[in-house]
């Protein structure tokens, strides 16, 4: 019987994994795809930044705290959190390890804690999205709403994860698989204010 595997006469290739990416992936390359570029294809040195440490010892309050709390800040009467998810996907080649998670009996609630001023933007929504995909397919419940828990303010927004957010996660996956593949150095952003306090700023000598 003729194989429909690839040309005649050959054997077909191995099914390739896709490259593994990380969650943190989606949100860095919707704020500069640059800083995808160089974790992946350039590696560079990276130290922790004020932000990121304050923000880690905020988090170990608020998770201390939260156990004690109602889950009426996140509109939910019953439910059941759990902190520091690790989670994987092979499928979508993704993992990532999220701040909490809300789950009931029919649904589940990814919450991520940031901690900034300058509120929600774009790029942390995407790191929602992906969250999300990951917690689908993990739980095998829907995720419709998640939060973004803003450390400073002690506020959680919540945030309708649309089909088409998950859609455009998916889609920026194989973009940045395919940036990584073909080592095609990426345009600096648009907003150049970004670049400010980058700690990439070092090598992208282009934009000063
Ligand atoms: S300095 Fe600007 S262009 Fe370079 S990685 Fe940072 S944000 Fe991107």
């Amino acid at each position: 019987m003729r194989s429909h595997g690839g040309p005649e006469g050959l054997a077909p290739s191995p099914k390739r994994e896709p490259l593994a990416l990380r969650v943190t992936d989606l949100k860095q390359y919707a704020y500069c795809k640059r800083i995808v570029f160089y974790q992946y294809v350039l590696p560079v040195e990276r130290r922790p930044t004020y932000k990121m440490e304050r923000g880690k010892i905020a988090q170990e309050e608020i998770q201390r705290l939260e156990g004690r709390r109602k889950l009426k800040r996140y509109g939910l009467e019953a439910g059941v959190r759990k902190f520091d998810l690790w989670l994987h996907s092979e499928i979508l080649g993704l993992s990532g390890k999220l701040d909490m998670l809300i789950e009931t009996g029919s649904e589940c609630f990814p919450v991520d804690f940031k901690w900034t001023r300058g509120g929600v933007h774009r790029n942390h929504l995407f790191q929602l999205g992906g969250y999300s995909l990951l917690v689908e397919e993990w739980f095998g419940k829907p995720v419709n709403t998640g939060f973004v828990y803003l450390l400073i303010q002690g506020d959680a927004v919540p945030y309708t994860i649309t089909a088409e957010l998950k859609e455009a996660c998916k889609a920026t996956l194989r973009e940045i698989r395919s940036m990584i593949r073909e080592e095609r150095f990426p345009d600096p952003p648009r907003e150049r204010a970004k670049c400010v306090e980058c700690e990439y700023q070092n090598y992208c000598r282009d934009i000063w």
